[in-house]
């Protein structure tokens, strides 16, 4: 079948929004997405040569920073400014058996894909309750927080606990007029994702799961994060979206 496939546009021009893990697959999308509907992005990333790209080809803002430390994660959402829109999607996959896991792993999952998240949303939507402006926050969480996948323990966990703060951040921060929603797409043909489920022998009984018969594209994530973002979902809040072709249906 010909899939037909239209580009959505919002408008977001006078909005400051900050994405990290900016640097590749599905964190560049969405800054590079929210770029051409006229945000101004501040990217936040590990590795300066992917942002030095990102800003030559889609004027954002880079700041180089490694989430992973608690203090790095807010000088960086410090060092952005004020922000109207954030995008928590940064976050690692370190693959072990569940009777492998090591401390340190799962140490590091827990850091990058929760607590960076809890403390850059904490400084921005300090910025915004302190300037008086609405905002909206949108955390890239996954399927694999509500199914447990082979080999990922670690990540499994951090997921869970990162719907789980969504919708704590939802209830704390509704009140101040900021919207905190999450979106969990499916296997996303990204750099992390080829990583975990490029072997065919993993990927063909994934794959058989999802109704619409084929993984993500990270525009697919872009388009309902920048959704989520805009005004369009002004009544959203508090959600958990798959984006997963039907994965979760079956
Ligand atoms: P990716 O291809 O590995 O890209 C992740 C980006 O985040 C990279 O630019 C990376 O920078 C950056 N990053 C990682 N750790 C960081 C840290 N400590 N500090 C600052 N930046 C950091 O991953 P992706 O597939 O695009 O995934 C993005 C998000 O989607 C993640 O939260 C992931 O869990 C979620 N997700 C992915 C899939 C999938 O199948 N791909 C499915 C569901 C959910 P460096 O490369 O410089 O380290």
């Amino acid at each position: 079948m010909t899939e037909i496939r239209t580009t959505v546009q919002f408008d977001f021009t006078g909005r400051r929004a900050l994405v990290t893990g900016a640097g590749k697959g599905i964190g560049r999308e969405i800054a590079a997405f929210l770029a051409s509907c006229g945000a101004q992005v501040v990217a936040v990333s590990r590795s300066a040569d992917d942002l030095a790209e990102l800003a030559r080809d889609h004027s954002c803002i880079p700041v180089v920073a490694d989430l992973e430390e608690a203090g790095a994660a807010r000088d960086a959402a410090r060092s952005a400014g004020p922000i109207d829109l954030l995008v928590n999607n940064a976050g690692i996959s370190i693959l072990q058996p569940f009777l492998e896991v090591t401390p340190d792993a799962f140490d590091r999952t827990m850091a990058v894909n929760v607590r960076a998240a809890l403390i850059v949303s904490q400084e921005v939507a300090r910025g915004l309750i302190g300037r008086g402006v609405p905002g909206a926050i949108v955390n890239v969480s996954s399927q694999a927080s509500t199914v447990g996948l082979p080999d990922h323990a670690a990540y499994c966990a951090s997921k869970g606990a990162l719907d789980q703060l969504t919708r704590v951040m939802a209830t704390e921060l509704g009140p101040h007029g900021i919207r905190v929603n999450a979106v969990n797409p499916t296997v996303t043909l990204t750099p992390m994702g080829r990583m975990a489920w490029g072997d065919p022998a993993k990927s063909g009984p994934m794959l058989a799961r999802i109704p619409l018969g084929h993984f993500a594209q990270p525009l697919d994530i872009a388009q309902t994060v920048a959704y989520l973002l805009s005004d369009a979902a002004g009544m959203i809040h508090g959600t958990t979206l798959p984006v997963d072709g039907g994965f979760l249906a079956t």
